[in-house]
């Protein structure tokens, strides 16, 4: 592998040379330095989550990709007469109500179309029984914040309270959106906030991580169904010695502190947010201009990644596209919607405008030599 693409994907993302380079280096599991780059690791995650090291939260880092640390809490925090309301508007919320099965969770959802955001409302109707279920009241609820199947932002603070009013735990899966739209753990109401680290943080792949409130991870003691996953195990260990429980991803710490280090400069999460939201606009006029029709409705979209409808020309070949992109050094992404065919961008990761008009001046490219039907 010798050429370095640019990805306009929901991750892996582009990182920056100086996060590669930071991981020309061998630690040691148990070295103090790397010990503490760990602690300085959770301790810069919890602040981004507007906590206080020392506060009401925690940070659980957990190996393996994304999908592994909502795992982690999905089968460490639910006991075992534990009910879970998944709120579901695209597929990585269905993701999620698929672990509960797997882990033999009473689970129910409350389901939107994947253009539409998850009402409050319905939650609120559904945790005070109103639901009509014979299930009785869910204990936990679960909601992804930045839908990356659509692009579309929930309302999780406003799900929060109704969550919090019924005396359930609210799982968010933050995924796609932490260190690029500013979350308040303790005003979304969360309990536990996943993401990881090759997402808006700009590192690379290895870990995800848990924001839990420690009451709630003190809770989640012995109820684990997985021994590698166990959050409160995890957690425990960490406290007691600094270390993982089990081999840590020790390069991709390293990147990833290096990767928060950078965030900082920036100028945090707004300063992240105002370069994605710039890359967004840059990304939409040009596609618009294109003649390509975004899936979403402008005030539900997002600046992390935009989904885009097929042309409609039945001569339009997505792997073609992909594949004439990804010669020029540009990679996009397939769609997830459910019923219609799309492909997404990402405009997150260690690119700006620059890159975009890039990315825009290929697609031209590929649209020109088509001279086709109202643009293909
Ligand atoms: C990327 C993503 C995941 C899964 O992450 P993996 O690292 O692929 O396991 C889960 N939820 C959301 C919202 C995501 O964007």
């Amino acid at each position: 592998m010798t050429t370095n693409k640019l990805l306009f994907t929901p991750g892996p993302l582009t990182t920056s040379a100086t996060v590669k380079a930071a991981m020309l280096c061998d630690a040691g599991s148990r070295d103090a330095e790397f010990i503490a780059a760990v602690r300085d690791i959770r301790e810069r995650l919890l602040r981004i989550g507007g906590a206080a090291p020392g506060g009401d939260y925690e940070c659980v880092p957990m190996q393996g990709s994304g999908t592994f640390a909502i795992e982690s809490v999905i089968s460490s925090a639910i006991p075992r007469d534990g009910r879970m309301l998944v709120l579901v508007n695209g597929a990585y919320g269905r993701r999620i109500a698929e672990m509960a099965r797997v882990h033999g969770i009473e689970v129910q959802t409350v389901e939107a179309p994947e253009n539409r955001r998850i009402s409050p409302e319905m939650v609120g109707e559904r945790l005070g029984g109103a639901g009509g279920t014979t299930t009785g009241i869910p204990t936990h609820v679960a909601v992804v914040h930045c839908e990356t199947t659509t692009g579309m932002v929930n309302p999780i603070a406003e799900i929060g309270e109704k969550v919090a009013s019924a005396g359930a735990a609210y799982i968010v899966d933050a995924m796609s959106s932490f260190g690029a739209i500013p979350i308040d753990l303790a005003a979304v109401s969360a309990d536990f906030l996943i993401s990881s680290a090759n997402k808006c943080i700009e590192g690379v792949p290895g870990f995800g991580f848990v924001l839990a409130r420690r009451s709630r991870l003190i809770a989640a003691k012995g109820c684990a169904r997985t021994l590698s996953l166990d959050l409160n195990a995890q957690w425990e260990g960490l406290e007691a010695s600094g270390q993982f429980r089990f081999t840590p991803p020790t390069h991709a710490l390293l990147a990833f502190h290096q990767a928060l280090r950078e965030l900082d400069a920036e100028g945090g999460v707004p300063g992240r947010a105002a370069r994605y939201c710039r890359n967004r606009q840059v990304l939409a006029a040009g596609m618009e201009a294109m003649g390509f029709e975004p899936y979403l409705a402008p005030e539900d979209q997002s600046y992390i990644i935009t989904t885009y409808r097929y042309p409609a020309s039945p001569e339009f070949r997505f792997e073609e596209f992909y594949s004439r992109l990804s010669e020029m050094g540009f990679v996009i992404y397939p769609g997830k919607l459910s019923k219609e065919p799309c492909f997404r961008i990402g405009t997150i990761g260690r690119i700006g405008v620059e890159e975009i008009e890039g990315l825009l001046a290929a697609i031209r490219l590929i649209v020109k030599c088509r001279n086709g039907p109202n643009f293909w």
